[in-house]
């Protein structure tokens, strides 16, 4: 396993990630959960996501629960908010009220004295970045998170957080987490160079657009697979079409030919940019992540980018 460095920051990251939403908690009880999180682990996984909203927290219990085992200085868990754990008005956002009240909250589900990575989840269009930044410097001034990211800011959104950080001497962002994948490769020309010109890495969810590009539906749907869950939601049901079935079957004939599996040739393909820290898989069983994690550190040559290029824009 390789281990790389998120932007200025000297906090060493594995290429691979391992997420929890819509697994722990949700259709893999507690003791599976464990042993995938801890599988991960033994492969040299050192890196774990979760989210206050993920599973309302289940998720966040059971993964902090089961890196116990390990030592602390072993293991970087991020947890996010933004999106809204009720009802109340101030219960979702980027204010000063609610990220406090968020990272207390996580931080007594998952029985941590602080989080490595505390994520924004989501720009707020209604909240000051400046308020937002100088509440996350805070936190961090206060021992309860060490390092802050964002998820799904845009890049004209992160050089606004660059330059705010600047100005006021906070700690800057040292990553952006976006979705990326040979079925979602929007943010290639944008926002991947754009935050390597400010110093921030990726670390990229859903690399197998949520199981699609492991090839497990290019046959028939397994039983208690993703697109069996009738609580799924949006991102899964549009990602799911036709047009992506058909070239996830054309990229594994594709990778068949170079002697590849379709899920080595998809975490290849979005670990081959050296912005990339990371790709934030996520797993349902131990086997999973050992199938997954076996299937790294392939090179890809031109000829199979220039291939790969064509499937997708097709
Ligand atoms: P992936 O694209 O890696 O999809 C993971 C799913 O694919 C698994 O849960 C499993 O689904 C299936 N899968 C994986 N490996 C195999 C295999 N070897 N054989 C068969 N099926 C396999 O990532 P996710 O979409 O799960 O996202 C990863 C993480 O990213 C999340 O857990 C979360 O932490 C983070 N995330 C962040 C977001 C954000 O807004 N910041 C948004 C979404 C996710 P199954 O077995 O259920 O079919």
């Amino acid at each position: 396993m390789q281990y790389n460095k998120l932007g200025q920051s000297g906090l060493k990251v594995s290429e691979i990630s391992l997420g929890s939403y819509l697994t722990f908690g949700e259709r893999v009880n507690e003791s599976d959960s464990v042993r995938t999180i801890h599988k991960a682990f033994d492969l040299g996984i050192n890196s774990f996501d979760t989210a206050n909203v993920y599973q309302q927290g289940e998720a966040e219990r059971i993964l902090a629960k089961a890196l116990k085992s390990f030592a602390r200085d072993d293991y970087v868990i991020a947890t996010k908010a933004f999106w809204a754990t009720s009802k109340g008005p101030n219960s979702r956002g980027l204010s000063r009220k609610h990220l406090v009240e968020q990272v207390h909250q996580s931080l007594k589900r998952m029985k941590l004295d602080y989080v490595d990575i505390f994520y924004c989840h989501s720009y707020d269009y209604e909240t000051p970045v400046e308020e937002t930044l100088r509440t996350l410097d805070d936190l961090i001034k206060q021992g309860k998170i060490l390092y802050v990211g964002v998820s799904n800011w845009n890049s004209e959104q992160l050089q606004e957080a660059i330059q705010i950080s600047d100005k006021f001497l906070f700690n800057r962002i040292i990553v952006n987490q976006c979705e990326y994948s040979l079925l979602k490769p929007d943010i290639e020309d944008t926002i991947i160079p754009d935050s390597e010109k400010l110093g921030l890495s990726q670390i990229v969810f859903s690399p197998l657009a949520q199981g699609i590009l492991t090839g497990k539906y290019n046959k028939q749907i397994p039983e208690l697979s993703r697109a069996t869950n009738p609580n799924i939601n949006k991102f899964f049901t549009s990602l799911f079409t036709k047009e992506s079935l058909r070239k996830a079957q054309q990229l594994e004939n594709l990778a068949g030919e170079f002697d590849l599996s379709l899920t080595e040739l998809a975490l290849s393909w979005v670990l081959r940019k050296n912005n990339i820290a990371s790709a934030l898989m996520g797993a349902s069983s131990p086997k999973q992540v050992e199938e997954n994690v076996k299937r790294l550190n392939k090179q890809l040559t031109s000829e199979m980018l220039t291939e790969i290029t064509k499937i997708y824009n097709s």
